[in-house]
């Protein structure tokens, strides 16, 4: 049986990560894909001209990247216009196919890192050669290791072998998005809130290709996500948003989590990313929050080893404030609150009386969906304002 000090399961943008930035010690990327693959995703980098200063792995790649810079949004509460805000950079939009590709070959440069196919089945403590570890099969195949590293996305194996319940209904969103080829000539990034009275939100994206189109659902929707994604996709042809001639490449269903699991860390295994549930809430933002909770897991097994959990606690803990308001609060209860009374308190607020005036409606609604001006001194965002329509 091959033996290995860290087994990372899940070459995901945390499983990379946590690969990058582990060192001293055998690593192996378990992933049930081969690579490249894609992922449902918006594909959408968050204020991302900030990443290179705390991921290194991201600086490394990210010329490689065929990325599209959006730096508008147009934000819709169902069928009511809500706001239009420019931006410096608002998110970098990447194909997650080419994206994740990149940073796991990053981490494979590693001399310690190596990849195996393996779709994991079965964790079991045991002891082997007399070292106290874990054995991990694919129902043929057995590896053996002394820490396991969960990045396996939101219906993770190794949540389940920490004893973390099955994610409940109201917990996790659903997604559908397709990819359009088509040429491109309104720019704006589009955010629908609510579509069809639902808790969720649909999505157009500029890409490099045309657009990315979605919905995401909080709860089980009362149509298939189908129905509400071609809904939205005559929506944005009738409102001239999408031209007249394009072609639909893709289609891809996904889901993302929305609560932080119980148990995210032993003194030997460790969950980041979606495997942990670290996603947004109000955004279902999740890339960054999966590469920065990769990187603390790598860190804490290299450098803090005899403190792994404490170290890791502390390092995760800002994380989970940001992505998720609060941690004592259930999603329901934020969403619902959310939907029915911010919005309007925004809509409220964000008229031409006040507009000349400092909107802190729309002021904290962007602090909250974005992580910016956190780097003083050389933060790319550092003296943005966010500017007013004028009307
Ligand atoms: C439709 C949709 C749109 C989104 N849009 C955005 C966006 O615009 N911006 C943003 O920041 N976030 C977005 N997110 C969230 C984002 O995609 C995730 O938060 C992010 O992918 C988490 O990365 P991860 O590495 O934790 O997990 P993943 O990227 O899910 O990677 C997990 C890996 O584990 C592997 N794996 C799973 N099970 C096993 C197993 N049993 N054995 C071996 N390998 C296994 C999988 O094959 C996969 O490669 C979106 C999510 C969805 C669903």
């Amino acid at each position: 049986m091959e033996k290995y000090d860290v087994i990372i399961v899940g070459a995901g943008p945390a499983g990379s990560t946590a690969a990058y930035y582990t060192t001293g010690l055998k690593v192996l990327i378990i992933d049930k894909s081969d690579f490249p693959r894609h992922k449902a995703c918006g594909g959408g980098l968050m204020s991302s001209r900030d990443w290179p200063l705390e991921l290194e792995n991201y600086a490394k790649i990210k010329d490689q990247l065929t990325a599209y810079s959006c730096e508008s949004l147009k934000l819709y509460w169902k069928d009511d216009y809500l706001l239009n805000r420019h931006f410096k950079h608002f998110f970098d939009q990447i194909s997650r196919y080419q994206f994740d590709n990149l940073l796991l070959e990053e981490a494979l440069k590693k001399d310690n890192v190596t990849f195996l196919k393996f779709d994991l089945q079965k964790i079991e403590k045991t002891n082997y050669e007399g070292i106290a570890g874990y054995t991990l099969t694919d129902g043929q195949r057995k590896i053996f290791a002394t820490n396991i590293v969960g990045a396996d996305g939101m219906h993770s194996q190794v949540a389940k072998f920490l004893g973390n319940p099955p994610l409940k209904r109201h917990a996790f969103g659903y997604c559908l998005e397709c990819d359009i080829v088509c040429e491109k000539k309104d720019l704006n990034v589009y955010v629908v809130a609510g579509y069809l009275n639902e808790i969720g939100y649909g999505w157009i994206f500029p890409t490099a290709t045309g657009y990315q189109v979605g919905v995401g659902i909080v709860r089980k929707p009362k149509h298939a996500l189908q129905y509400y994604l071609n809904a939205f996709i005559e929506r944005a042809l009738k409102k001239k948003i999408l031209p007249e001639n394009y072609v639909i490449e893709k289609t891809f269903g996904g889901a993302l989590p929305l609560k932080v699991t119980r148990t995210y860390c032993t003194d030997n295994v460790l969950l980041c990313g979606d495997a942990m549930g670290l996603v947004k809430l109000l955004t279902g933002e999740g890339i960054y929050y999966a590469m920065l909770s990769g990187k603390f897991a790598g860190l804490a097994l290299s450098q803090n080893r005899s403190n792994l959990k404490k170290f890791y606690r502390k390092k995760v803990r800002p994380l989970i404030w940001d992505t998720y308001l609060t941690p004592y609060i259930p999603p329901k209860i934020i969403t619902l609150t959310f939907g029915a009374i911010f919005f309007r308190v925004v809509k409220f607020f964000d008229r031409p009386l006040f507009l000349r005036k400092i909107n802190i409606f729309v002021d904290i609604f962007m602090r909250l969906t974005m992580h910016r001006k956190k780097f003083q001194g050389q933060s790319f965002y550092r003296d943005e304002k966010i500017t007013i329509e004028k009307y």
